[in-house]
């Protein structure tokens, strides 16, 4: 049976509160072996970490998600800084721009962003980022920034220069239910310009259902099925795309040794 890895899902959300060990169940069932939490505000750190003590499946992220760049400021940053040296976060994220819905001002984001993507290579660690109706500010970030730590470019929902961008610097490109959905050809497209040794998949759940998955809310069980649906983007079957998928999410959260139920078979060196 295909393992899969979800990079990137929010079950500390209270649409998960009535029934997350029955999602959890089903998440393990489908196969989903690993699953990274992306703690995106101060007080998501909390319930993120709560979670993941509870649950040795469950990896997480730590940032500050630029939707909430209003809440960014000098204690803030120590306060991430803190938990970065203190728990086995895997990454910093969710970080970035958007500009889509009218959020906290541009140079508040921009702030975030830099000082967030400094503390990820400081630490270490990759950054995940979120951008919406930003690429092209968020490609200045990058661009202007001396160096940059690893990326995933979660949710992709870029043109080809953004595509390009990601080919070009080695970034990790996050496929989820807004490639699997009907009107997204031109993104599936673009996604195809990208290497298969570059994808990630990922959930989002509660949020971003895929097509064809009834009710209006995602679980991370999904990320099996966007795993099937997506496989012949690359021309490659299920099962490698899943081995494929599932080495590259392990190895750049750094999963492999801590995760004991992922078997990578053959995947060592
Ligand atoms: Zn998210």
């Amino acid at each position: 049976m295909p393992v899969w890895i979800d990079t990137h899902v929010h079950l500390d959300d209270p649409a998960f509160d009535a029934d997350r060990g029955t999602v959890l169940a089903a998440a393990g069932a489908a196969g989903v072996k690993w699953m990274v939490n992306v703690g995106y505000r101060p007080i998501a750190w909390k319930t993120t970490l709560a979670l993941a003590e509870r649950h040795p499946d469950i990896a997480f992220t730590l940032g500050l998600h630029p939707g909430h760049a209003d809440e960014f400021s000098a204690a803030t940053l120590d306060a991430l800084s803190g938990l970065v040296e203190s728990t086995p976060v895997v990454a910093i994220g969710e970080i970035g721009l958007d500009f889509s819905r009218g959020g906290p001002p541009r140079a508040l984001q921009e702030d975030a962003v830099r000082q967030q993507l400094r503390l990820a290579l400081a630490a270490g660690l990759p950054a995940v980022i979120h951008q919406r109706q930003a690429e092209v500010e968020i490609l200045t970030v990058f661009a202007s920034e001396p160096a940059l730590p690893p990326l995933i470019l979660h949710s992709f929902d870029g043109s080809a220069r953004y595509a390009d961008f990601a080919i070009e610097h080695g970034c990790l490109v996050g496929v989820g239910g807004l490639a699997t959905r009907q009107g997204s050809s031109a993104l599936r497209e673009v996604l195809a310009r990208i290497p298969a040794g570059q994808v990630v998949l990922e959930t989002d759940a509660p949020f971003l259902v895929p097509a064809g998955v009834r009710g209006g809310r995602n679980t991370p069980a999904s990320v099996a099925l966007i795993g099937q649906r997506m496989a012949n983007l690359w021309t490659v079957d299920v099962p490698e795309f899943s081995a494929m998928t599932t080495k590259t999410a392990a190895d750049a959260f750094g999963l492999v040794d801590a995760c004991p139920l992922i078997d990578l078979g053959g995947s060592s060196g």
